[in-house]
C-alpha cells in the first residue's frame, strides 16, 4: 500500500471510533512510524510502505484506539505555534488554553507586567509562550509535581527560557518569593464524577484534571490568598470549565468586591478566562481578605 492508501484506510478506522481529527492524527503518528517532516510525508505519499514500516503504524494505531492520546504517543503537542515534549506526568496543553495566554498578551501590552507567575505550569507551555513574547518579563512557574517541573525544564531547555523561567516546586501559590504583577493558571477544574468521560482511558494525570466533588476545589484555593501575592493594580487570569463563569465570579467578586472582573467566551462560544484586576484606589482591599471558608 501507499502511504496515501494506509492514510486513509486508517483515518476510516479512527472516524469508526468517534476519534476527532481522525486525518491528522493519523498523520501525525505515520510521520512518528517512519521519522518524516510534515514536507516529506505529502511529498512521499504516492511511495509504497515498507511491510515492517506499516507494522509499526498499525501498532500506533492500535494504541491511538485502546484511548492513548496521540500526543504522549508521539511525544510531543504544538501550543500557540510552539512545539512540547509531552508525557503522562504532564496534561496535554489544549488549544482553548492559548486565550490564556493571549489575555495575557493582552494585559501586557495595555500595562506594565513586569512579572508573571504562572500556577500548575504542567509541561511548561503557557509560561513558556509568555516568556518567549515578553522578553522583558520576569516568569515564575509552580507545580506541585516534580515529575511535571522535569517536563517543564525539558522545554523552557528546549525555547531557550530555562533562564527566564524560574520553575518553583511546591502547591499553590506557596513556592511564589515575591508578589506579581500577573498570576495566570488552569488549575484542575473537572469535576471529579466527569472525569471518566474526560479522560476515559485514564492516560491523563488526574491531579492535573480533578477538581473535586464541584470541580472547584482548586480554584477556590487560589482565589483566597491570590491578593497577598499580587502588586498593587495586578491581575489574575483563571482558565475555567463550561459552566463555572457563574460560581467563580460570585466568589471573586465576594473576596474582591471593588476589583474589576470580566469573563472571556474561547472560540466555542465557552466562557473561558476570568480575569480580575485590582484598581488602583482599590488596592488595599486585596490585603484584607476574607477569612472564613468559602463554600
Ligand atoms: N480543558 C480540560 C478538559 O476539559 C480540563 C483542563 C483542566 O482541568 N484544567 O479536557
Amino acid at each position: 500500500m501507499t502511504l496515501k492508501q494506509v492514510l486513509n484506510r486508517a483515518r476510516g478506522i479512527l472516524v469508526a471510533n468517534n476519534i476527532e481529527q481522525a486525518r491528522l492524527e493519523c498523520e501525525l503518528l505515520l510521520r512518528y512510524a517512519l521519522r518524516l517532516s510534515r514536507v516529506q510525508l505529502y511529498l512521499d505519499l504516492d511511495q509504497e510502505l515498507g511491510s515492517e514500516a506499516e507494522a509499526d503504524f498499525w501498532h500506533l494505531i492500535k494504541r491511538r484506539l485502546n484511548g492513548e492520546p496521540t500526543a504522549y504517543i508521539i511525544g510531543h503537542r504544538e501550543f500557540y505555534g510552539l512545539d512540547f515534549y509531552v508525557e503522562p506526568s504532564v496534561l496535554i496543553p489544549r488549544p482553548e488554553s492559548e486565550l490564556l495566554v493571549e489575555k495575557a498578551l493582552e494585559l501586557a501590552q495595555n500595562g506594565t507586567v513586569s512579572s508573571i507567575a504562572e500556577i500548575g505550569t504542567g509541561c511548561g507551555a503557557i509560561a513558556i509562550s509568555l516568556a518567549l513574547n515578553l522578553p522583558q518579563a520576569k516568569i515564575y512557574a509552580t507545580d506541585i509535581s516534580a515529575s511535571a517541573l522535569k517536563v517543564a525544564l525539558l522545554n523552557c531547555q528546549k525555547h531557550g527560557v530555562e533562564d527566564r523561567v524560574c520553575l518553583l516546586h511546591g502547591d499553590m501559590l506557596n513556592p511564589l518569593p515575591e508578589p506579581v504583577d500577573l498570576i495566570i493558571a488552569n488549575l484542575p477544574y473537572v469535576k471529579e464524577i466527569e472525569l471518566p468521560r474526560i479522560s476515559p482511558a485514564g492516560f491523563e494525570p488526574r491531579l492535573a484534571l480533578n477538581g473535586g466533588r464541584d470541580g472547584l476545589e482548586k480554584i477556590r484555593q487560589l482565589c483566597q490568598p491570590v491578593g497577598d501575592r499580587l502588586c498593587p493594580e495586578g491581575c489574575l487570569l483563571l482558565e475555567i470549565g463550561q459552566g463555572q463563569a457563574g460560581t467563580v465570579t460570585t466568589l471573586l467578586s465576594y473576596l474582591f468586591p471593588s476589583a474589576k472582573i470580566e469573563v472571556v467566551p474561547d472560540l466555542s462560544g465557552i466562557d473561558r478566562v476570568v480575569s480580575l484586576t485590582f484598581r488602583a484606589t482599590t488596592a488595599g482591599e486585596k490585603f484584607k481578605i476574607k477569612e472564613q471558608a468559602i463554600r
